[in-house]
């Protein structure tokens, strides 16, 4: 059996670390292009990206040095993960270094110095009550998770962002769109949707002025046999 995948959260030390990141527009780019599909090559993101190869390599390499990027990990299918029941449960422990030591446990949340938001997978209930007694801690609430829906989670920085329709400052999480191996970023649904709209238009007339000129060349021959 796989065991899932150990997520450990600490939210108090993320923050603050977040906020000494210092990422600029093509940093981000990067990072959202990569969370799309981690095994893109080098040319294939500096392709997409409309920036060098040499541009590319630095910036994954400075990305990588600064702890931004942390690693490549390879996506699961979820259902592997989730042969086993998950269980979320609020606890208290005054210690909770030990909480790391049980594979069980998939993820961990502090709340408070104390008090933390567990998610243990287990088989049946006497792995959990294994779990529990030994882990030593005290359950304050349990819950069975009966789905887990996955949400992608986007960097949270603030970067000065140029919206690829409007050209306005996005505020905010950017809307991102892929379209011919590109990467846009939008500021609100509606330039998304223009966007789209204007690149449709722009196919259409391509698709048109091939016909003329398909027609044309039809033409001619007629006229070269007649
Ligand atoms: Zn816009």
């Amino acid at each position: 059996m796989e065991t899932p995948t150990r997520k450990i959260l600490y939210f108090e030390s993320k923050l603050s670390t977040v906020e000494e990141m210092k990422l600029d527009e093509l940093d981000l780019r990067l990072i959202y292009l990569l969370m799309d599909n981690a095994r893109l090559s080098i040319s294939e993101i500096a392709e997409r990206l409309g920036v060098s190869r040499p541009t590319v390599k630095a910036r994954l390499e400075k990305l990588e040095k600064e702890g931004v990027i942390q690693g490549y990990t390879v996506k699961l299918n979820p259902n592997l993960l989730r042969a086993h029941n998950v269980i979320a449960m609020i606890i208290k422990t005054d210690y909770p270094e030990k909480l790391q030591e049980f594979e069980e446990i998939i993820e961990i949340n502090r709340f408070t110095s104390k008090k933390y938001l567990i998610k243990v997978a287990i088989e049946n209930m006497e792995e959990l009550r294994r779990v529990i007694e030994e882990a030593g801690f005290e359950v304050l609430e349990i819950m069975p998770i009966l789905e887990s829906i996955e949400r992608k989670a986007s960097p949270k920085v603030k970067v000065p962002f140029k919206c690829d329709y409007c050209g306005k400052e996005i505020v905010g999480e950017p809307i991102v769109y892929k379209y011919r191996n590109r990467i846009y970023f939008f500021c609100c649904p509606t330039c998304l949707r223009e966007f789209k709209k204007a690149r449709e238009n722009l196919e259409k007339f391509k698709l048109s002025k091939k016909k003329q000129e398909i027609n044309h060349t039809h033409n001619g021959k007629n006229y070269l046999h007649n």
